[in-house]
C-alpha cells in the first residue's frame, strides 16, 4: 500500500434547505477540503475537512495538504497511519508554527483517507475494520429543526414533528440570541411540543459570557435540558468548569478543540460532561480514538460531532464503546458515494468498505472550486 500521490481538492456543496443561522454562524455552503490519496496499486482513499466554504482559508487549509503533508506521505506504506499521524504531528518546522488551526485540520483530511484505504484494503466497513459494533444501536438526535434563524412557530412545529412523526428520540435548540427571555420562550415552548420523554439539548456556539449563561441555566434547570453545549468562548477551561459548578444542566463541549490535550484540561477540570470531538477539527481518526478512550477512562459519554458533515463520525460512533447518540444534520451526505443514514432515530450501520467519506463524481463536477 504505498502512496504513490496525495492531492487535494475543494468542494462547496449547498447546504439543503438553503442555510441557516445560529448565534455565531451563518452557513449557505460546507466547505469539504478533502485529501485524495492513491496507492501504488491504484486503491483511492478519501478524507476531508469541514469548513463555511470561505474560499480563502479553504486554499490554505488545501495549500497545507498539498504543500506540507503530501512530501511527509508520499512513498511511505498507507498501512503505517499511526507512525504517520506522528511523523506529520512532530514534523519540526510544522510544530513550530502550527499544533493547531489550518494544518490539523489539512492533518484530518489526510489521515481520515488513510484510514478510508486501510478499510478499503481490508474489505470492510471502517467501524468493522475497527473492531465491529460496541454496544447497540446509536440514536440520532436532530440539530436541523432547532437552528436560531427559524421562526418561533416553525421551530415548534419541526421539533414536534421531528420527534412525533420522525422517531427521533430527541432535538437540539440553538441559543445565544441578544436577549436571553428570546431563547427561554423558544426552548420553552419546545419543550411543551415535544412532551417530558424526549431529550432537549441547547447550543450557545460560545456567543454568551459566564454571567449570561448562569442567568440562562437559572431560569432553564425546570426544563431537564440533556445539555448546554459550547455555552463560552470555547477555549476557555476555567470559565466552563465555573459554570459546571454552577448548573445542575451537564456541559457539553469539543467540536472547536484541536488536540486531545485540550480534551484533557476540560475533563480535568471537571468542565465537560459530554464530549464532543470531531475527527474533522481534530488531526483525523488517530486523535479522535485518544480523546474517545481517554472520555471513556473517565466513564464520560461522548457524542461525535455533526455526523452528517463528518461521515466518518458513523463508524466511530457504532464502534467506539462511549458512544452514546449522534447528531443529525442531514446537509451534504448526498453527495456522497454512500449516504449516511437515520432511520427512526438510529443511525443505520455503512455496508461499503471504507470511510463512506467518497464525494460522487456529480459532487466534483459541479462544486469543485480552484485550489489556486
Ligand atoms: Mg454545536
Amino acid at each position: 500500500m504505498r502512496i504513490r500521490s496525495v492531492e487535494p481538492y475543494i468542494l462547496h456543496l449547498p447546504i439543503a434547505g438553503g442555510g441557516i443561522r445560529d448565534s455565531t454562524h451563518h452557513v449557505t455552503h460546507w466547505g469539504v477540503v478533502g485529501a485524495r490519496i492513491e496507492t501504488e496499486d491504484g486503491l483511492v482513499g478519501h478524507g476531508f475537512t469541514g469548513t463555511h466554504a470561505h474560499l480563502p482559508s479553504d486554499r490554505l487549509i488545501a495549500g497545507c495538504i498539498r504543500d506540507l503533508w503530501a512530501p511527509l506521505l508520499v512513498g511511505e506504506d498507507a498501512q503505517d497511519s499511526e507512525r504517520l499521524w506522528t511523523k506529520l504531528a512532530r514534523f519540526p518546522p510544522v510544530q513550530w508554527v502550527g499544533r493547531a488551526g489550518m494544518t490539523t485540520l489539512a492533518h484530518a483530511a489526510v489521515d481520515v483517507a488513510l484510514w478510508d484505504l486501510r478499510a478499503k484494503h481490508a474489505g470492510l466497513p471502517l467501524w468493522r475494520f475497527l473492531g465491529g459494533a460496541s454496544g447497540g444501536e446509536v440514536a440520532a438526535y436532530n440539530t436541523d429543526v432547532g437552528w436560531l434563524s427559524i421562526p418561533d412557530d416553525v421551530l415548534v412545529d419541526g421539533c414536534r414533528r421531528a420527534v412525533e412523526e420522525d422517531g427521533f428520540p430527541g432535538v437540539k435548540v440553538k441559543v445565544g440570541s441578544p436577549n436571553v427571555t428570546t431563547d427561554l420562550r423558544r426552548v420553552e415552548a419546545v419543550r411543551r411540543a415535544i412532551g417530558r420523554d424526549a431529550t432537549l439539548a441547547v447550543d450557545g456556539n460560545g456567543k454568551w459570557d459566564l454571567p449570561t449563561c448562569l442567568r440562562f441555566c437559572r431560569a432553564a434547570e425546570p426544563l431537564d435540558l440533556l445539555w448546554f453545549e459550547e455555552p463560552l468562548w470555547y477555549d476557555d477551561v476555567g470559565g466552563h468548569a465555573a459554570l459546571a459548578r454552577a448548573t445542575r444542566i451537564p456541559v457539553a463541549l469539543g467540536e472547536q478543540l484541536y488536540t486531545q490535550d485540550a480534551f484533557h484540561a476540560f475533563m480535568d477540570a471537571g468542565a465537560v460532561h459530554w464530549v464532543q470531538p470531531d475527527v474533522t477539527r481534530l488531526a483525523g481518526i488517530t486523535e479522535y480514538v485518544r480523546v474517545a478512550d481517554a472520555a471513556h477512562a473517565r466513564r464520560l459519554p461522548v457524542v461525535a460531532h455533526a455526523g452528517d458533515m463528518g461521515q466518518v463520525h458513523v463508524h466511530l460512533a457504532v464502534w467506539h464503546p462511549a458512544s452514546t447518540s449522534m447528531e443529525w444534520i442531514p446537509w451534504i451526505r448526498e453527495w456522497f458515494e454512500e449516504p449516511v443514514r437515520v432511520a427512526r432515530g438510529i443511525w443505520l450501520r455503512p455496508e461499503r468498505p471504507g470511510a463512506s467519506t467518497t464525494p460522487t463524481e456529480e459532487a466534483f463536477r459541479r462544486f469543485a472550486r480552484p485550489i489556486a
